[in-house]
């Protein structure tokens, strides 16, 4: 165990995804003693490990990026509307080098553990090379989906072709051409990958559990016109995008659904499927979300899209999901991803029918036959939200185990800090605001709060700070209200932390995993927490002075 001089760092910061750059770049101005801990070889978090062909935003690419830097936001041109992985991991990198921050990373350092050391006041990091690093702040910007999960089944090992998760695409090109393919799953991912690689491999067949509701992306290029345009208009855009609830330039149809005639009610939709981007779901009727009549009007006219988009009825139907209105799921964007199922090389196997039973050496075995494979993507999702900190050995107070704290969800106050486990923060945690919104923009609000709270704290002396209990029952009760009204409590997805392949999370407990109150309530509320001098945290000196006298004229390491 290390000396009590004092702890190597101020802040360690967990992570170097989007949320983890601009938490770096936030340390790093105000001079604070701080590194970054990344698992990876390089900088990306979700944008490093997803390289399946077709992985792009369906935000727009320019409510994606950071709103920071005017400068940033001057040099850098979108390419396309919804910018593919590629473009994306060379835009985070070239923010990492435009602010200088990659001296701050350390990369292939996985953090298995985090203990905090009441005794010091400060927390221990046991990293996968051998290193302890102490620190006296962990900000864990791990990612809300960077723990992907595979199937339990029998003889995955032994498939003698090549197998792959979706988030560990190899990042050489994979040959494709003639190959007999296998994609299981129908989410997000699945239908991104589908309808990217459908007319470039011998014969693709899908095996789909569950249909998704899906509707179309609607890509196209940016000129240096139109990112011009865009540029003109970044201070509108970030103001519409903060007062959205979804953090997006869409903003809900505020008319009453029964209030407009039906046949008004379809103009709207045939108009907002030909748009691009999250209109058809964001643009909507609000009661979409709420109202059980209408989700199902509106799902039967997606429903008829599907049939008008898939030549034959049997597989049409297929696609078309029962157990669940529109929108109650994350909504995956596609591009002739229903086409994709009018190709002669492709097809679907329903397993809802006839299940997997296991991998084979050469193929999948269902109940009703043997299917042939040189490759079997997995693009079966992620242990959503609560997987990452799963994966760390993280003990609080009296060595609480956060793990065993949330095994049946999570408990936090403002989805930033947790009862328990003083010290640390999490600007895009679970039932923040982050997970349920344009993810970068509940990032930049997170990282803002968490960073003027630390700052707060180093102006007035203060080196503890944890969140009561009553506040984080208070918060997790609000979360949980927030759930009753939506229609998405009722589906079983990853917002509600359903995954078959996660011992415990099969049966849809319900999870109260994500704010759903919109991004402006949740900004008004933690704004309100730190208007009122941090009300709910209690903070004190702690046993001992904070690192140096003045934490943030302290030189950056690392
Ligand atoms: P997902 O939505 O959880 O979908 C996983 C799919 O795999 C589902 O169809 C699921 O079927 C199936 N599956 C899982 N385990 C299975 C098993 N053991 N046997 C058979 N099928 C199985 O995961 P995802 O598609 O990776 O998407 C997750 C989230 O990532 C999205 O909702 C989105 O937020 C994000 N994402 C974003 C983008 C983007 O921004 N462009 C792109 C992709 C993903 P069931 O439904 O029956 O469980």
């Amino acid at each position: 165990m290390k000396s009590t001089s004092g702890p190597d760092y101020e802040v360690i910061v967990i992570g170097a995804g989007v949320g983890g750059i601009y938490q770096i770049k936030r340390l790093s101005e105000l001079g604070v003693r701080a590194t970054v801990l990344e698992s990876a070889p390089d900088l990306g978090g979700t944008w490093y490990w997803n390289r399946y062909p077709g992985a792009r935003f369906d935000s727009e690419s320019y409510t994606y990026g950071y709103s920071f830097s005017k400068e940033l936001l001057s040099e850098w041109h979108w390419k396309e509307r919804f910018s593919g992985q590629p473009e994306n991991l060379r835009y985070l990198n070239y923010v990492a080098d435009k602010f200088d921050l990659r001296k701050h990373m350390q990369f292939n350092c996985r953090v298995d553990e985090a203990h905090y050391d009441e005794l010091e006041n400060f927390w221990r990091l046991r990293i996968s090379d051998g290193r302890e690093l102490t620190c006296r702040f962990v900000i864990m910007t791990l990612g809300l989906l960077s723990s992907p999960t595979l199937p339990r089944l029998e003889g995955m090992s032994s498939f003698r072709g090549r197998s792959f998760h979706t988030y560990y695409w190899p990042h050489e090109p994979v040959e494709l051409a003639g190959k007999k393919v296998a994609v299981i799953g129908t989410g997000a991912t699945a239908i991104q990958v589908i309808a990217e690689i459908a007319d470039k491999v011998g014969e693709l067949t899908v095996f789909q559990r569950r249909p998704n509701w899906a509707a179309p992306l609607n890509n196209s290029a940016i000129s240096d016109a139109e990112m011009a345009e865009i540029r003109a208009r970044y201070d509108d855009i970030f103001a519409t995008c903060a007062r959205t609830p979804g953090g997006f330039e869409h903003e809900p149809d505020r008319r009453g659904f029964w209030e407009v005639p039906r046949e008004e009610r379809v103009a709207l939709w045939d108009k907002l499927y030909d748009e691009p981007g999250f209109g058809i779901w964001l643009r909507n009727f609000r009661e979409i979300f709420t109202d059980e009549k209408a989700n199902a009007e509106f799902s039967e006219y997606i429903a008829n899209r599907i049939r008008q988009r898939v030549k034959d009825p049997v597989t049409a139907e297929k696609l078309i999901p029962r157990d669940h209105g529109f929108g109650v799921q994350r909504v995956p964007l596609e591009t002739r991803y229903y086409e994709a199922f009018n190709r002669d090389n492709v097809r679907l196997v329903d397993i809802s029918e006839t299940p997997l039973v296991r991998v084979t050496e050469t193929g999948l075995q269902t109940t009703a036959g043997h299917h042939e494979f040189d490759i079997i993507v997995y693009a079966t999702g992620f242990d959503a939200i609560t997987g990452a900190f799963d994966h760390i050995d993280i003990r609080g107070v009296g060595g609480e185990s956060l793990r065993e704290k949330w095994k049946d969800g999570p408990s936090t106050f403002l989805g930033m800090m947790v009862h328990g486990f003083p010290n640390l923060l999490m600007p895009a945690g679970p039932q923040s605001g982050s997970a349920s919104t344009n993810y970068p923009r509940g990032i930049e609000t997170g990282v803002n709060w968490c960073t003027a709270f630390l700052e707060y704290m180093w102006d007035r002396g203060f080196t503890r700070a944890e969140a009561t209990a009553e506040a984080e029952e208070r918060w997790t009760a609000h979360v949980v209200q927030m759930y009753s009204m939506m229609l998405m409590r009722k589906a079983k997805s990853w917002f509600t932390g359903y995954n078959s392949n996660v011992p415990g999370h099969e049966h849809g407990r319900v999870r109260y995993f994500v704010y759903n109150g919109g991004a402006p309530k949740y900004v008004s509320r933690i704004n309100d927490v730190a208007a009122k001098g941090y009300e709910g945290i209690s903070l004190s000196t702690g046993q001992t002075p904070p690192v140096g006298s003045a934490p943030r004229m302290h030189s950056l390491a690392g």
